[in-house]
């Protein structure tokens, strides 16, 4: 990872605060954007403290200008980005007669539409790249529940059938740019991501799984990051699904 210059995406807690940390410690420059400033510039002092490189960029995805903003101060403290993990992202389960129109609305705005903000603040930096010759990625996460069924999990499934989707149409689009696109579809992984939950009947499956299954860490979902990103340029892995091995 030596030159590469990453962006990370929910690098506040969970998936993308490993995912930074692995990059940094394999030699990236690594800049983490999240909302929470103050757990950003804890991360940084840890990677600089291991002798990585990163900076910290206050971001909420649900602003274009406040993603813009960020893929400015990238470019102008890095250079251009090679690498974008895309990967903020919010679970808000319910049952549909619930009618949690503010949960849907939130989950669809950053799920979806947060991913296009981030990949249209970040496009060019990456095309340019790409032409220069360079070895390019842009990584979405997906869920597994972009493809299996789970009741009470309908609008947010919905959303990353969206990036599932969406990744596997920019791939044929941008591949004959020499953009690798991919996706990464975990089960279910320990972060703070449930935490968020107001729907008992999801916080009751919860406690269910939590005694059945030992679940991902995000390490695990950071390792296939950097395997993905460290195959050779011809090598584009589209979809990877990392599941608990005990979650059906
Ligand atoms: P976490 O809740 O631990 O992390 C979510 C991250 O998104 C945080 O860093 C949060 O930072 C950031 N975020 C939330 N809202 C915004 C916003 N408006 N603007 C910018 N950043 C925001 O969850 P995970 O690490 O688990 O989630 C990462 C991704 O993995 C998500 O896309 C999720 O859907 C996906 N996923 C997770 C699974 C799991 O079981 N955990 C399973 C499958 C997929 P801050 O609050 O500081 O802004």
């Amino acid at each position: 990872m030596e030159n590469r210059v990453a962006v990370i995406t929910g690098a506040s807690s969970g998936i993308g605060f490993a995912t930074a940390k692995l990059l940094a410690a394999r030699g990236a420059k690594v800049a983490v954007l999240a909302r929470r400033k103050d757990v950003l510039d804890e991360l940084v002092n840890q990677i600089r403290a291991a002798g990585g490189e990163a900076m910290a960029l206050a971001v909420d995805v649900t602003s274009q200008a406040s993603v813009d903003a960020a893929a400015a101060a990238v470019e102008a403290a890095y250079g251009p980005a090679d690498l974008v993990f895309n990967n903020a992202g919010v679970m808000l389960p319910g049952a549909i007669e619930e009618r949690q129109i503010d949960q849907w609305e939130h989950q669809i705005d950053l799920n979806v539409t947060g991913v296009m903000r981030v990949i249209s603040a970040f496009i060019p930096q990456l095309a340019a790249n790409a032409a220069a010759g360079a070895t390019v990625d842009l990584i979405n996460t997906s869920s597994i529940a972009g493809q299996n069924i789970y009741p009470y999990f309908a609008v947010y499934s919905g959303t990353k059938a969206y990036v599932s989707h969406l990744t596997r149409h920019l791939r044929a689009e941008l591949g004959s740019k020499n953009i690798r696109v991919s996706m990464i579809e975990p089960g279910i992984t320990e972060t703070e991501l449930q935490g968020h939950w107001t729907f008992q009947g999801a916080k009751d499956w919860l406690a269910g799984a939590q005694q059945s299954m030992e679940f991902l860490q995000p390490q695990d979902i950071a390792e296939v990051v950097g395997f993905l990103a460290a195959q050779p340029k011809h090598v584009n892995l589209q979809q990877v699904v990392v599941m608990p091995t005990k979650q059906a």
